[in-house]
């Protein structure tokens, strides 16, 4: 494919052309310390014996991690990030993090505070999309023993009527309003009854416009096949299709589970065929962009120049509404803020919620930022370069 003019993933005077030099000396502090394991390692449960015992210590992750990874503590608070981040034409997703909290109380707490996102993006297309994660909203408990087809008793019976209104009620309202809606994806032993759910909620809110949008991992061997099932099933019972297709967030625990639990992994054997089934669904998705309407939403540079080159390519326009590109807050805006200034549609995750809430988020951020084999880490080195690139023209 020809490669698309005016577009390189290693431009850093565009990647950080919203931040001063005070903010990259603060993210390059950020990822310095970040990129040592060791102190990643110590430091994560210290953080969270911490947080948990109500040592003072919210103050120094407030100005540090979470100033770069998170929104703030409420919509309210997210505006100026909202504000930042569309000066340079890149929507934002507001993502309400609510992890680990079980009780009915909470979930009807998570929903109220997706349904106010709703709202709040009914009122400035800035926000580009609306999202929630499955577990926020029904217990994992529950859905694991329907994955397994166990049977409920009444109560759990009762229990999913609540868990799925919640769900529908939010469908029903992006519908009203016109919003799209993501659906995050979870772990292999809960995931068949989300999709079960969220397809029902497709071929109820996708007839005319494309509103609700299920998740694919697509480091699961069997979701190619998937997708072009549902694919399928979309053409011959005239709904659409919505899908953020992401690589996968639970490697380790599924293979760990699978062996212990004594059935074949999930997951591909080898990066490669991740990388290989990944790139064939953004293809998929782009050549069937007429009923279906596709989120590349990763960090990875080549699938990000491998859609755009689709688009350029075949003549699409950049800014199709059917083709998408997401990244999370604070990383890889390398990609981002070129392919938005090339003229793509481009989104931000924006996480927030109260700081207890949001630091398994931010532990995971730090983990996966650490250096590999002693390597220094991707995003140190384009700040390292950009602060260079600016030291030179002084
Ligand atoms: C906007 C956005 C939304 C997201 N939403 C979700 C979500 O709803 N659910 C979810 O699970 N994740 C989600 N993620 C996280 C995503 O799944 C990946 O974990 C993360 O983005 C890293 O993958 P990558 O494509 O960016 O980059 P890469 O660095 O190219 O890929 C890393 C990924 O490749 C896979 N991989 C690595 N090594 C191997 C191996 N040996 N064999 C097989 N596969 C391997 C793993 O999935 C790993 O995370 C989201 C990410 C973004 C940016």
């Amino acid at each position: 494919m020809e490669p698309v003019k005016n577009l390189s993933f290693d431009n850093t005077q565009i990647a950080f052309e919203g931040k001063s030099n005070a903010d990259l000396n603060r993210a390059y502090w950020l990822f310095w310390f970040i990129n040592h394991n060791s102190i990643v390692k110590i430091g994560s449960p210290m953080v969270r014996f911490s947080i948990n015992n109500g040592l003072p210590i919210k103050g120094i992750i407030r100005s540090t991690v979470y100033k770069h990874f998170c929104g703030g503590e409420t919509i309210n608070e997210c505006q100026d990030t909202i504000n930042s981040l569309s000066k340079y034409n890149i929507g934002t997703i507001l993502d309400f993090s609510s992890e680990g909290h079980e009780d009915e109380e909470a979930l009807d707490h998570t929903q109220k505070e997706i349904l106010a996102t709703v709202d709040r993006a009914s009122k400035d297309n800035r926000i580009a999309f609306c999202v929630f994660k499955p577990t926020g909203l029904m217990r994992f408990g529950l859905l694991e023993k329907m994955n397994a087809k166990m049977e409920l008793t009444a109560a759990e019976q009762n229990e999913y009527k609540a868990a799925r209104a919640r769900v529908e009620l939010i469908c029903h309202l992006c519908h009203d309003k016109k919003i799209r809606l993501f659906v995050d994806a979870e772990e292999t032993w809960i995931q068949d009854v989300i999709d079960e759910l969220i397809l029902e909620m497709m071929q109820k809110y996708n007839k005319n416009e494309i509103i609700v949008y299920n998740t694919l991992q697509m480091y699961r061997h069997d979701r190619l096949d998937y997708l072009k099932k549902i694919a399928e099933d979309a053409k011959k019972n005239g709904y659409k299709i919505g899908l953020k297709l992401v690589r996968g967030a639970y490697m380790e625990k599924e293979r760990e589970r699978a062996a212990l639990m004594g059935y074949p992994s999930p997951i591909h054997d080898t990066k490669e065929n991740t990388d290989k089934d990944y790139d064939a669904a953004v293809r998929y998705c782009c050549e069937n962009r007429d009923f279906m309407s596709v989120c590349n939403a990763t960090h990875n540079e080549k699938s990000c120049m491998l859609m755009a080159e689709y688009i350029v390519n075949n003549d699409i326009p950049r800014d199709h509404p059917h083709l998408h590109f997401s990244q999370l807050l604070g990383m890889s805006d390398h990609i981002s803020f070129n392919l938005a200034k090339a003229g793509f549609n481009v989104s931000k995750y924006v996480p927030y919620g109260p700081i207890k809430s949001v630091l398994p988020y931010l532990l995971r951020r730090a983990q996966e930022n650490t250096a590999v084999a002693g390597q220094m880490g991707r995003e140190l080195q384009f700040i390292i370069k950009e602060r260079n690139r600016r030291k030179a023209i002084k």
